[in-house]
């Protein structure tokens, strides 16, 4: 079970091949039985031919189906419960194309003793020479024909069309997002920006009006000064010179620090608070973020030129060095610029100078995150590969996909059993995932079976193997059929590691496509998730040096992220502030207490 490092196909093969067919197996299992071809047999004639007709014909006649010899016992009279794949494995199994002759049939359904008339002395070669007409180079001879495509697997010819339908009918075209996204770009070489609407639910939230002409103001703003623009170039003139005028185009610089959630979270609010102050937003990619988005304004590029990054030393905030960051800022060169740390939505609503305009971009408080991360996070072409064959291979097709995202930030201090433990304690008592049944090695099939798909994320593999062992090594007490999938798990967290922060966006993003979402506390990773699919989840608390708490979970407040920094004094009023109490929009987190999120008024 060693996963196959780097290898992401590699990975599921060595992994658990059997835990994946599951769900296939079960989406067309009565279909499929339904669908079957019938050969009526001669009861006991060994002379009789074998002629084909529907199912629906021999019903009630009295007639014994070539069907039924798979699906009746060869001896009946078995009790059904005590060795339940003797009756069971032909709903599993390939419709076999080699059937039996009627003389092998009729041998094996008399009464007789079975090991006697087959291999006693006296008929032995009779026997096998009637029973088995077809050698092997004649095998595929008439039963190909009567086959006629009944032997491929039902569920494979039908699950794509099953899962395409269904997207369509739970999916109206939404590609805009409610207005969010500019019409106009090129598709192809972003094919997740007008696709996403097929995969993820319609969001519920719309955004206001006022967001929406702000958002294209911006990219009109962002496209007059964006790198390569006239005025850009003007701009970065002054920049080398110290002399000049800017053009009328301010420049807000983000870099990135931290792990990808925590960038992606304090990326929107910067570009939050680019909106809120007419600057163009430039990002500084790196190596380790490089393809992993697309561009998210039409007709410009929101990737800080390396000669700008050449230009100003950002990371230098010491004034004595000459093209040292703070220098620039302090000429008034560079209007900011942003490291991905401690910023978020939250402060703007504290401060009064944007206090009205935040209000009025988002009148539904929680969906800050929600509408900017969809309008700005776009995977590549590349991501949205890995994401997609994803989803199709082992989410689609289930009714219900569970995300459970596994965060520890200290091994040595977490033991696995213990995070287990509470995972299983929060979805049990949640009723998230259905419990096994320790009384019965297996279930009978229930018509209308449900499925339900585990999608587990974690830099770790305990979790996956003990969930997918759980399930597979008893049946539910639901009769549900459950997946449990995991796309990577690197083991360790990477720094300046462009291929881990790939695996962790497509990960991000496959469980934001998730029904039900549970998360780990503290995580920026499970935010991103939470924030783009417009999901409030059950977040697990954080396990502080084995210490648990009861209940080991609880619903989120909402699916914003949690500030875990928000300013402790108002230097106004010169006094401590609670800044969990000011508004009724401004919540404390459930799963940090001192940390504050978005809530909707109501709440
Ligand atoms: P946070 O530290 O949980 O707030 O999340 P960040 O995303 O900021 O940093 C954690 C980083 O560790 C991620 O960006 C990944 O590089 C890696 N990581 C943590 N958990 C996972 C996981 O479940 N899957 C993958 N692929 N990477 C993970």
């Amino acid at each position: 079970m060693h996963a196959h490092r780097g290898n992401h196909i590699e990975y599921f093969r060595n992994y658990s091949p059997s835990l994946r067919s599951e769900s296939p197996v079960k989406v067309e299992l009565y279909p499929r039985y339904r669908r079957s071809k019938t050969f009526k047999v001669n009861g006991g004639d060994a002379g009789g031919g074998a002629a084909q007709t529907e199912k629906s014909e021999v019903a009630g006649s009295g007639n014994v189906t070539s069907q039924q010899l798979v699906d009746e016992p060869f001896a009946p009279g078995h009790d059904k419960g005590s060795c339940l794949s003797r009756y069971e494995s032909g709903l599993y199994r390939k419709l076999s194309s080699h059937k039996p002759s009627p003389y092998l049939f009729s041998k094996l359904g008399s009464n007789e003793s079975l090991h006697h008339n087959l291999f006693g002395p006296n008929s032995y070669n009779k026997t096998i020479a009637s029973a088995f007409p077809f050698t092997l180079s004649s095998q595929t001879g008439p039963d190909e024909k009567q086959d006629n495509g009944t032997s491929a697997p039902e569920f494979l010819k039908q699950s794509g069309s099953r899962n395409d339908s269904s997207q369509s009918s739970r999916m109206p075209d939404d590609k805009l997002l409610g207005g969010l996204l500019a019409p106009g770009f090129d598709e192809r070489s972003c094919l997740s920006r007008y696709r996403s609407s097929l995969f993820r639910k319609i969001s519920p939230h719309k955004p206001s009006s006022y967001l929406l002409s702000k958002l294209r103001r911006y990219e009109d703003l962002h496209k007059r000064c964006g790198p390569r623009t006239k005025s850009y170039k003007k701009a970065f003139k002054r920049l080398k010179s110290g002399h000049g005028s800017s053009g009328g185009c301010n420049y807000l610089v983000w870099i990135p620090v931290n792990g990808l959630g925590n960038r992606m979270i304090s990326l929107a609010s910067t570009f939050l608070y680019a909106l809120l102050t007419d600057r163009v937003l430039l990002v500084e990619v790196g190596n380790d973020m490089s393809g992993l988005f697309c561009e998210p304004f039409p007709n410009s590029s929101w990737i800080l030129p390396k000669s700008f990054s050449h230009t100003v030393e950002f990371r230098n905030h010491y004034e004595r060095y000459a093209r040292g960051y703070g220098n620039q800022l302090k000429n008034g060169i560079i209007n900011e610029s942003m490291e991905s740390i401690n910023i978020l939505p939250p402060p703007f609503f504290l401060t009064p100078t944007f206090n009205q305009e935040v209000q009025r971009m988002f009148p539904e408080r929680e969906t800050v995150f929600h509408h900017l991360g969809r309008y700005l996070f776009h995977p590549s072409n590349e991501a949205w590969g890995r994401i997609i064959r994803f989803y199709q291979a082992y989410l689609a097709n289930a009714d219900e996909r569970i995300g459970l995202q596994i965060r520890v930030f200290n091994t040595k201090t977490t033991k696995a059993q213990t995070v287990l433990d509470e995972l299983f304690k929060c979805t049990q008592k949640e009723k998230l995932l259905p419990q096994v049944d320790p009384q019965n090695p297996a279930a009978a099939p229930i018509q209308n079976q449900r499925s339900k798909a585990i999608l587990v994320t974690s830099l770790y593999t305990e979790f996956y193997e003990n969930i997918s062992n759980t399930y597979w090594a008893k049946p539910t007490v639901t009769g549900e059929v459950i997946g449990v999938y995991q796309p990577s798990h690197d083991e360790t967290q990477h720094f300046g590691d462009n291929m881990q922060n790939m695996k962790a966006w497509a990960e991000m993003y496959l469980l934001s496509m998730s029904d039900v979402l549970v998360t780990s506390g503290w995580s920026t990773f499970g935010y991103v998730a939470q924030g783009l699919g417009g999901l409030k989840p059950w977040v697990l608390y954080k396990i502080e040096e084995e210490h648990t708490r009861n209940p080991s979970c609880v619903r989120d407040l909402s699916m914003e992220p949690c500030f875990h920094h928000p300013p402790t004094y108002d230097c106004r009023r010169k006094k401590k502030m609670n800044a969990g109490s000011l508004f009724p929009y401004l919540k404390y987190c459930e799963d940090l207490n001192w940390g504050v999120k978005l809530v909707s008024d109501h709440q």
